[in-house]
């Protein structure tokens, strides 16, 4: 029992949190000695199929109806009866709302453990091996998981992706779930989509509390216009109405991982600070010398935003 399974969404497709998945599913099997399956629930275009058969050695495509759409009870039992096929050692989800749903329900059903937020896995003496950041990343703790599977939640867009080599077969099967009536989506809004998501973002600009109000947001914009960023915020500019909740970044809002996220006015709580941990390089504008933001932060800036912003988008723009 040496191989590793991995799990996709179909409807995410081909982003950075499949491939630092696959490519962190990858490793793990090379080094157990053991193959990569790739699981994908729901409709999966070609170049999804493509891209995952190019790193794992197969890649198996669950064709129900029932799993079209996401339901917590039909993917769980999707997800149970492939892995009792299997039988693998690892199962690795991503660090999005199903993965953490259905993680630990699944650990359960196949009687084995359950990890998460892991940002970087290992074997040693014979146990799977988890590390994750712990009181909202200011220590780490590596938790070894007892019981077989390990059933864990990545932080998937912080994985470097595998190099594609592979050339894994794909098969297509019915597992013969039945709808659930326990759970039933009644309503679906699809979020406007505007340039890249902020999960993929490379540049993010980023506004909180002490902004004031959500006119200042606009000075923000033109900032991030100028630099080619995402916009993003914190809970409390959220919470306030100034922009939209989509926005929100953080424990219980979105894990991001850009190249470089600029915090403006944010005290950087550790609720914040968990959902910008994987950014390489965080800056931060903040007019109190002492706010915790500047203990995570590369380069900080004790300043009040009203001074930089607007001169800073103005030079930028004039050099773009
Ligand atoms: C269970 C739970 C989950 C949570 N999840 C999240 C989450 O996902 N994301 C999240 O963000 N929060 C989350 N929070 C909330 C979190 O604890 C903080 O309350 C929140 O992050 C604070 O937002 P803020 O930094 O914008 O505001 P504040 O803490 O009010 O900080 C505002 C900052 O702006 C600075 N400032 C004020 N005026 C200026 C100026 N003119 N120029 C420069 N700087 C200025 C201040 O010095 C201060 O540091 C969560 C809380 C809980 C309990």
């Amino acid at each position: 029992m040496s191989d590793v399974v991995t799990c996709l969404w179909g409807r995410a497709g081909w982003d950075r949190a499949a491939q630092g998945l696959l490519g962190a599913g990858r490793r793990l099997a090379d080094e157990l000695g053991g193959k990569l399956r790739t699981i994908v629930l729901g409709p999966a275009d070609e170049a999804l199929v493509t891209a995952a058969q190019a790193v794992a050695d197969s890649v198996v495509i669950a064709e129900d109806e029932t799993l079209a759409e996401y339901n917590p009870e039909s993917y769980l039992a999707a997800l149970t009866a492939a892995c009792q096929k299997f039988a693998p050692r690892a199962v690795l989800l991503g660090n999005d709302a199903y993965g953490q749903e259905l993680a630990p329900r699944l650990a359960h059903r196949l009687g084995g453990s359950a990890a998460g937020d892991a940002v970087e896995l290992s074997v040693a003496d014979g146990q799977l091996r988890v590390t994750r950041g712990v009181y909202g990343g200011k220590a780490t703790a590596v938790i070894a998981l007892m019981k077989s599977p390990g059933v864990i939640w990545v932080r998937a867009r912080a994985m470097a992706p595998a190099d594609a080599g592979a050339a894994g077969e794909v098969e297509r099967v019915r597992l013969g779930i039945a709808a659930d009536p326990r759970v039933k989506a009644i309503a679906r809004h699809v979020e406007a989509k505007e340039g890249v998501r902020l999960e993929d973002a490379q540049l993010i600009v980023s506004g909180g509390r002490g902004l004031g109000g959500p006119e200042p947001f606009q000075k923000l914009q033109a900032l991030a216009t100028a630099m080619g960023a995402q916009m993003a915020a914190s809970r409390a500019a959220c919470d306030a109405g100034w922009v939209p909740a989509s926005w929100q970044v953080g424990q219980t809002g979105k894990k991001v991982a850009p190249q470089l996220y600029l915090a403006i006015a944010i005290s950087g709580a550790s609720q914040h600070v968990m959902g910008i941990a994987d950014s390489k390089v965080i800056c931060a504008i903040n007019r109190d010398p002492d706010a915790p933001i500047f203990k995570h932060c590369a380069f900080g800036l004790v300043e009040d935003y009203e001074k930089v912003v607007g001169p800073l988008a103005e030079k930028l723009s004039r050099h773009s």
